[in-house]
């Protein structure tokens, strides 16, 4: 009976293992859909502001964080011991985020919704669904003699800089949207993509265009951080920039120095700062790089804030523009900072994603609305139409 019942168990025992050994249909490299546990081992401290109140909106700062859904702010403010700096907007809104002909989108349509209006096709950049190209806030600010900026972790010729300041009615198209950059009127311009600009099919170098378009261009943040000139063209990499880590301070201190410098315009500024790598992150269902590129984020945030409350007359707007992995936050320690999450997809989701505004003019971004929504109420604010 005893060894009746040990052969049993074999048998049972070995068709589980024979479950668990069998190949996994699963299309996920890094974690195969299990769920990721993450420990924050340095969590920092957040800023407090007030709303500014009795002044008109002069500013606008958009803020993107690519890919960065509900889920990514919830799991880093669990990680980061329940705060960010994030918790400091007095008004939130919530978007949907879906394409012309598609419903989940890319960064490509999502950035031209907000930069310019309009919905367009999945993968167009700054055109129109028939491939038009469409003014954006950069091209709008700068005609009405507002300083305009666009500083990213990504490449510039990457899709959401890429609807600021191009146009393409495919994103694939990098070398094209280059070129596009000789036409762009923006004031300071950084990130990624040298080899688009200057190891090129066509064999021009539009580095050295661009320096005579009266741009100063460089290649390190080093010989840019403490440049004064009205025209910076700062392509840091060949790519991408690197993930936080390598990154280090890099970004926030481009965003800070940019919005120095355009702030020497009295007639105002518009700025669009991108958290570019948040997105990568999502595609690869790593959570330690996510939270990593998060924080560098929210931390800039801060710095941003604290820079709005003193000048009273800036209009500071977060989002993003889509989700990215399906992304679940299923248990955690707030005083820990741990957090176990999961994904659901190596691609994008369609959840609608939170806008978050502070400053004068912030109330217009409560309720719920469309992504196109997004240049309505800024080209309205900056009265660009
Ligand atoms: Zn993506």
């Amino acid at each position: 009976m005893q060894k009746l019942s040990l052969i049993l168990i074999v048998i049972i025992l070995s068709s589980v293992s024979c479950q668990n050994s069998s190949p996994k249909q699963n299309k996920y490299e890094n974690h195969e859909n299990e769920n990721i546990s993450f420990t924050n081992p340095s969590p920092y401290d957040i800023i407090s502001v007030q709303q500014p109140t009795g002044k008109a909106v002069k500013n606008v700062i958009l803020m993107i964080g690519d890919g960065m859904g509900l889920t990514q702010v919830s799991t880093a403010w669990v990680a980061n011991r329940g705060k960010l700096n994030l918790d400091n907007f007095p008004y939130t809104g919530v978007m949907r985020t879906y394409t012309a002909n598609k419903l989940i989108t890319d960064s490509g349509a999502a950035g031209t919704a907000m930069a310019t209006g309009q919905k367009t096709n999945y993968h167009s950049v700054g055109v129109d669904i028939h491939g038009n190209d469409i003014p954006s806030l950069i091209d709008l600010s700068a005609e009405k003699g507002l300083s305009t900026a666009v500083v990213v972790t990504c490449g510039l010729t990457d899709a959401t800089p890429a609807t600021f300041l191009a146009g393409n009615a495919d994103r694939n198209n990098e070398e094209e949207l280059a070129l596009d950059f000789l036409q762009t009127q923006a004031n300071y311009i950084l990130g990624g993509s040298r080899t688009k600009f200057n190891k090129r099919e066509d064999e021009r170098d539009l580095l050295a265009e661009m320096a005579q378009r009266g741009y100063k261009v460089t290649s390190t943040w080093e010989e840019t951080k403490s440049l004064q000139e009205e025209k910076i063209f700062a392509v840091l990499e060949d790519g991408q920039l690197p993930l936080a880590p390598e990154r280090g301070t890099i970004w926030q201190e481009a965003v800070m120095h940019a919005i120095s410098q355009l702030d020497k315009n009295d007639n105002g500024f518009f700025a669009m700062f991108e958290g570019s790598r948040i997105d990568d992150c999502g595609h690869w269902h790593d959570i330690p790089a996510l939270m990593g590129e998060i924080f560098d984020f929210d931390q800039t945030i801060g710095q941003v804030l604290q820079w709005a409350e003193k000048d009273g007359e800036t209009l500071v707007i977060v989002l993003a523009d889509h989700e990215t992995g399906g992304l679940t936050l299923l248990d955690g320690q707030i005083d820990a900072g741990s957090v176990v999450a999961n994904f659901s997809t190596d691609g994008h989701s369609d959840i609608q994603v939170l806008v978050y505004a502070y400053g004068p003019g912030a109330e217009a971004f409560s309720g719920t609305f469309e992504n196109t929504a997004i240049f309505n109420k800024i080209s309205s604010l900056l009265n660009l139409k």
